[in-house]
């Protein structure tokens, strides 16, 4: 049997709870008078200190004070004596919009750099404090934003993702330690961002990011920070900001190079007024497959977040209407102007698309997989123990085969196999592979356009291998 709780029961209205970083409802406070419960509760809530008390150490003739329902100024004020059962409410008086909110005197030293700013100052902070930033991938992008808005004091980070950490993470995602590999993204940066800065909530979105589930996340959050790594979710987290009419703050990283914007179709341009259009699935490698300086989506991150306080703060110019570009091996930047489409599907005056659709397919991800002929890790295992196995072909780069490859592999990266595709035999069945299986489907379609009939494409490529034939081969 456990204890009852101890104490009366203090409850506090809205306007007081405001004022708190993480308020309760209800608190359960000892004290045997109404006097002694309410400095209790001070001594809990510091900041409600001065909204309770008056200077002289009365309580306050703007606060009324019912212990059940019974105003203590009709019986003995703060002499009334408090039973543990009993419901202490404080009904204070509001005049419009109720008790201006402050910093506690915790939260001014640890912002003091940002209040010496007179573009922060208190205000600024306070702003800061209540405002709720999206952040969609928590990855390289994701990672470092995250802790530098968490330790500036945004008061809601939301965090969709649905990944796990994995070793290869580790080299940029700064976010997470050796100790959180294995462990859910959502789960490992929530615990890393509340102890850096308690007084940040953190709303774990522990799912991938969809046509279904977009605009319900999106609709809760002041800012968007895009961080993902694919162009399905990139132009599904554009057309959801436009459609909810927020700003979304853009960022992307190739190997040495980066870009920035800001996506805001209220005042500028939107993604699709840059991009009417992606690339052909097979053009686009991803990270995992180009390989990335680990410090480029720190930069880039860390751009992100700079424009996200801009936003939040209301202070300078936001990289509206501009596409910063960065270069870290030549170590410049350049902006390039861009503008609003005046036949933009998404954004225009006369949009053509007024709901979200079928990213994977407007990127022709799906489409793409679903025309060539393909097998699956399992049981491509099974064929290479036959007595006449395929022959196995590995699209990918040099450095992606030195980390891993099948044992009776041939390495033909894409871009060489129009040149070496005649020393290919027609007459065997071929398997080729790549990552993830995208280069190796738009492999597949073009050796079936060169007249080979039995190859075949595996599906979810090494990566599929690793998760469900070998887990021992090394993952990048
Ligand atoms: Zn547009």
């Amino acid at each position: 049997m456990t204890d009852p709780p101890k104490g009366s029961t203090v409850e506090l209205p809205p306007s007081l709870r405001g004022l708190l970083d993480d308020p309760p409802e209800q608190v359960r406070v000892v004290g045997e008078t109404v006097d002694e419960v309410l400095h209790e509760l001070v001594a809990q809530f510091p900041e409600l200190q001065h909204h309770v008390f008056s200077p002289s150490g009365a309580i306050r003739s703007s606060i009324i004070v019912l212990v059940n329902d019974d105003d203590i100024r009709y019986r003995q004020r703060g002499r009334t004596p408090v039973a543990p059962k009993d419901r202490i409410t404080l009904v204070p008086a509001l005049a419009g919009g109720g008790p201006r909110p402050h910093l506690s005197p915790q939260e001014r030293h640890r912002y003091s750099r940002h209040l010496l700013l007179p573009e922060v100052g208190e205000r600024g902070q306070l702003r800061l404090r209540r405002a709720r930033v999206l952040l969609v991938g928590a990855g390289g992008l994701g990672a470092p934003a995250a802790l530098y808005l968490a330790a500036a004091g945004v008061g809601t980070l939301g965090l969709v993702d649905a990944d796990v950490v994995e070793a290869s993470n580790l080299q940029r995602q700064v976010l997470y330690d050796t100790a959180s590999v294995g462990r859910s993204k959502v789960g490992a940066a929530s615990k890393r961002v509340r102890s850096l800065n308690p007084n940040v909530r953190v709303v774990r979105h522990k799912v991938r990011l969809t046509s279904k589930n977009a605009l319900r996340i999106l609709r809760g959050y002041d800012v968007v920070l895009d961080g993902t790594d694919n162009f399905p979710t990139r132009y599904l987290v554009n057309d959801a900001c436009v459609l909810l009419r927020k700003p979304e703050v853009y960022g992307s990283v190739y190997r040495f190079e980066g870009q920035v914007s800001v996506f805001d179709a209220r005042h500028g341009p939107c993604y699709r007024c840059l991009f009417p259009q992606p690339p052909p699935p097979e053009l686009v490698p991803s990270c995992a497959e180009g390989g990335v300086l680990g410090v480029v989506p720190g930069v880039v991150g860390l751009w992100q977040a700079t424009e996200v306080l801009k936003l939040l703060l209301g202070v300078g110019e936001p990289l509206v209407g501009r596409l910063l570009l960065l270069d870290a091996l030549s170590g410049s930047t350049r902006e390039v102007r861009i503008r609003k489409d005046p036949h933009c599907p998404v954004c225009s005056a006369h949009p053509t698309q007024e709901g979200l659709i079928d990213y994977p397919a407007f990127c022709g991800v799906t489409e793409m997989a679903a025309r060539v002929p393909e097998i699956d890790a399992r049981a491509l295992a099974k064929e290479l123990r036959t007595s006449r196995p395929p022959a196995l072909i590995d699209v990918r780069e040099t450095g992606e085969w030195a980390i891993a490859h099948l044992p009776t592999a041939r390495l033909i990266s894409r871009g060489t196999l129009s040149e070496r595709v005649g020393t290919l035999p027609k007459d065997r069945s071929l398997v080729v592979y790549c990552k993830s299986g995208r280069r190796s489907a738009d492999a597949v379609r073009f050796l079936l356009d060169r007249g080979f009939t039995r190859v075949r494409s595996l599906s979810g490529g090494i990566d599929a291998w690793a998760d469900e034939v070998d887990p021992r081969m090394p993952r990048y």
